[in-house]
Order: C-alpha cells, then sequence, then structure tokens
C-alpha cells in the first residue's frame, strides 16, 4: 500500500471508530475492591465507586454519553467526582466534555492539556484534531507524579516520559492491587504509537519495564486497548513482542533498507497471527517501528 493510502485508511478510522462508539453496547467487567472495567467506547474505561463519588481513568468517546451514562449509575448513583486521563487521544479523553459540564475534576499529565488545548495533528493518521470544548479540559495537572486517596484507595499516578504519547501516565489503585496502563499497553494486539506527539517505539519498550517493574503476578492490569483484564504474564508477552519486532526493522534499516522495503520483508510475519487482527495491522506497526529506529 502507497504512504497515501494508508494515511487515507487510517483517517477513515477516526470516524469509523467514532460511529462504532456511538452504537457499541458497552460491556462491564467487575474487577475487586469496586473498581470496574467499562468496555466499548474507544479505549478501556476503569471506575472506581464510593462515597467520594465515582472516579473515572479515562473517558472514551462522547458519542458513547446515553450508554456511558446508564453503565455507571448501574455501578451507582454518585456522580462522576474526578476523571483521570491517561493521555490525550480523543478515544480516551473526548469524552472529557460532558463528564467535565457535570462539574468533575480533570486530572492529567501537564502535555495532556496541552494538546487537549490545541490542534493537535496526528502525521501518522493524516487528521488535525480540534481542541476540546473548555467543560473538556484538564482542571489540574502534574509533571511527574501526583496521589490523591478517594474511595478507600490510594491513587498513584506516574509519568512514563515519552511512550505512546509524551504525555500517557499510569494509575495505580494501591491497596486493590489493580494498574491502568493507558495506551502504552495494547493487549493482544500491535499497538499505535504517536511520534507526532513525543511517542517511540523505544518509549514503549521503556513504559512496558516501567509496568513490569510495577507490576507483580497478582497484579490486575488493565491495558488501554484489547481484552481488558490483564495480567504480568501476557505483558511480559507483549514487551518481548516489542523488542524482537524492534531488533528486525533496526536490522533491515541498517542493512540500507527503505520503509517500504522493509515492511515488504515482513519482519513481524511471526506475531502477526496472534497480534495483527485490529486497527494496527502489520504494515503500520512496521513504519510505526521504522520511524524510531
Ligand atoms: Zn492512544
Amino acid at each position: 500500500m502507497s504512504p497515501r493510502a494508508a494515511y487515507a485508511e487510517a483517517r477513515g478510522l477516526v470516524s469509523l471508530i467514532k460511529d462504532s462508539a456511538a452504537k457499541s453496547v458497552i460491556a462491564t467487567h467487575k474487577l475487586r475492591n469496586d473498581i470496574t472495567i467499562l468496555e466499548g467506547s474507544g479505549g478501556n474505561v476503569a471506575v472506581l465507586a464510593g462515597k467520594d463519588g465515582l472516579v473515572m481513568i479515562d473517558a472514551g468517546i462522547g458519542v458513547s454519553r446515553p450508554q456511558m451514562t446508564q453503565a455507571l449509575s448501574a455501578l451507582s448513583s454518585e456522580p462522576v467526582t474526578h476523571l483521570i486521563n491517561t493521555h490525550w487521544h480523543f478515544d480516551h479523553a473526548d469524552g472529557n466534555a460532558w463528564i467535565g459540564e457535570g462539574g468533575a475534576k480533570i486530572i492529567a499529565h501537564e502535555n495532556t492539556r496541552k494538546y487537549l488545548s490545541q490542534v493537535q495533528r496526528v502525521e501518522d493518521w493524516d487528521y488535525n484534531f480540534v481542541p476540546l470544548e473548555h467543560s473538556g479540559v484538564p482542571t489540574q495537572v502534574f509533571s511527574k507524579e501526583h496521589s490523591l486517596k478517594l474511595n478507600g484507595q490510594s491513587l498513584a499516578m506516574k509519568h512514563y516520559g515519552p511512550a505512546h504519547t509524551d504525555g500517557d501516565i499510569s494509575v495505580m489503585f494501591g491497596e486493590a492491587d489493580v494498574l491502568h496502563v493507558g495506551d502504552t499497553y495494547w493487549n493482544g494486539i500491535y499497538p499505535f504509537i504517536d511520534y507526532s506527539t513525543g511517542g517511540s517505539i523505544d518509549g514503549m519498550i521503556a513504559a512496558s519495564d516501567a509496568n513490569l517493574a510495577a507490576s507483580t503476578s497478582k497484579t490486575i492490569i488493565i491495558p488501554g486497548h484489547g481484552n481488558p483484564v490483564s495480567n504480568r504474564a501476557e505483558l511480559q508477552e507483549f514487551r518481548d513482542m516489542l523488542v524482537t519486532i524492534r531488533e528486525n526493522v533496526a536490522a533491515l534499516k541498517r542493512q540500507g533498507h527503505s520503509r517500504d522495503e522493509a515492511v515488504a520483508a515482513k519482519p513481524t510475519a511471526s506475531f502477526d497471527a496472534k497480534w495483527g487482527n485490529f486497527v494496527i495491522d502489520p504494515g503500520f506497526f512496521t513504519r510505526l517501528v521504522y520511524a524510531g529506529v
């Protein structure tokens, strides 16, 4: 596929993802300590319920508001009081606007607020995202770490440094031992890497190492995309896939192969049956890795 055709296809994906979220039913996965995952509106959303109100990790896509409202009210009659964004991408932060309108405090990394406040181009999607409405812009930002105690849980937020973007954070629910890692981890599918806002393959690998260091075999790990209830063993497999493909693509680049030649050499081949069946197909993923080695 020519780069132009690939971009056109990718641009269509934004509409495709929005249309699918508008129709999609929200699936509810109960974890432990009143933590639930809501799946079906863009990225995986985590919700912590309790007397301090609902605490959401990511907001999904705005068009899912009716289904999301219904899923939230099935968990608790409390309003959403806090929303934490793992990063700025529309499939995680587009719902900020309606949740912010309801008075929720919105917390994020400072780079996330920057990207949500301006016209932001994503080169690999050939797409310009417009700024969020004022109600959706984070009200509180931090640069390295931030912690909160809500509903009996110690919430520890941590910036990765450059990873999938340069504003990704993890959120650890301490007592429950549940870790939301945003889009630094796509469970069972090739990940997108957003070079336009500071992401890179090496940053993704470094973030995977940080996630492995922050978890044990008992930790429930919530990926940004893919099967929403995951664990350290599956995360390790994701990390090893990234490292092997990075080495394969770097070897081709060192030998002087162009990007298209690298794609044609199929450096992801042994992983494609398992990882190549979602939005980021083997060719797209190879191009993303090539850009960073
Ligand atoms: Zn993302």
